[in-house]
């Protein structure tokens, strides 16, 4: 009996071996990756072009060919530069603000950040962001006048002017490249797509804008392509009822009109986008983005103020800090 036992054993051996070592060979296989892909981004690619592989030294043909090949892509039309003008201007939140838009902006292609800091000089905090930020871009500065800076009144008109001058006169002499300006305060949130539909703007366009004027978003109303009205829940007789966020305007368009600027004088708060559109376009003339304003691609969002209620009246900490 013994032995019987024995023998079958010595049988299946060999068996229960191969089974293991299968069964071995098959978890040892590589497991697909934690990490997830990187996120293709079509901005990433137009940025800097598509990663591709190294070139081989020896004459490999086929290889060398597919790889030569796509080492060329084809010459394609310059893309209209974006010039984004930002107000903005010191408090607690600032560096995270300017944080949170440099890392969006960071993701366009040919994006010139203009940055106007309403202060009497340029601050240190926002020097050493801005020449950290990887980012194309210009540092202006001019102060709010404290008679202006009172609930109510307009914000940012002086800043929103000093990055059009500048744009002005960056362009007095030479023919203008192709480019769109937009007013793109600190705290607001933007997609990416929304570049990709302002950069095709002719003059002047236009988008819905979320969160905004006591409603889930305010639009420009759309019909047989053009606009012909505004879906807002304010003053709804403004002649372009629209955030600032909402529209942008051809590079062409700002120099044509070298006096269109915000203004203060006679200018009503909430008036300021319509007072500067008028100066520059016609409703009829507006280009509707985002599938004919169907889409939200930016939001008015407000940080909240931060509550600071236990900050030290003297600096207690052995460093110092920039937050
Ligand atoms: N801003 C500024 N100076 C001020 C207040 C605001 O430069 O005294 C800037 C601010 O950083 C933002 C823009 O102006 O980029 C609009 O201001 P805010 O977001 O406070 O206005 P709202 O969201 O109420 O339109
Ligand atoms: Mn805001």
């Amino acid at each position: 009996m013994k032995s019987v036992l024995f023998s079958r054993f010595f049988i299946l051996l060999p068996w229960i071996l191969i089974v293991i070592i299968m069964l071995d060979v098959d978890t040892r296989r590589p497991s697909p990756p934690l990490t997830p892909r990187p996120y293709f981004s079509p901005y990433a690619a137009a940025r800097g072009g598509p990663r591709l592989p190294l070139r081989r030294a020896g004459p490999v043909r086929g290889v060398e060919k597919l790889n030569e090949s796509r080492q060329q892509p084809p010459p394609q039309p310059q893309l209209p530069t974006i010039y984004a003008i930002t107000p903005t201007y010191s408090r607690p939140v600032q560096k995270a603000e300017l944080t949170r838009l440099a890392n969006t902006f960071r993701q366009v292609a040919q994006l010139h950040w203009i940055l106007v800091e309403d202060a009497a000089a340029r601050s240190e905090l926002v020097s050493r962001f801005l020449a950290r930020a990887g980012l194309p871009s210009t540092h202006l500065h001019v102060p709010t006048p404290r008679r202006y800076k009172r609930p109510g009144l307009p914000r940012a008109t002086e800043q929103r002017n000093a990055g059009l001058a500048w744009l002005r006169q960056r362009h007095q002499h030479q023919r203008a490249q192709p480019g769109v300006l937009f007013f793109a305060d600190d705290d607001n949130t933007y997609s990416l797509e929304l570049f990709q539909e302002m950069r095709t703007t002719r003059k002047v366009s236009v988008w819905p804008v979320g969160l905004v004027g006591g409603r889930r978003y305010e639009r420009p109303l759309v019909e047989n392509g053009k606009v012909v009205g505004w879906y807002t829940g304010w003053r709804a007789d403004r002649p372009f009822a629209i955030d600032m966020a909402g529209f942008a305007v051809s590079l062409q368009v700002i120099l044509s009109n070298p006096k269109a600027v915000f203004k203060r004088r006679g200018s009503q708060p909430g008036m300021q986008e319509s007072d500067f559109l008028k100066q520059i376009t016609t409703v009829e003339e507006l280009e509707p983005k985002a599938n004919n304003c169907t889409k939200v691609l930016v939001w008015h969002t407000r940080t909240e103020k931060v509550n600071l209620a236990n900050e030290p009246k003297y600096h207690l900490d052995t460093v110092k800090i920039e937050v």
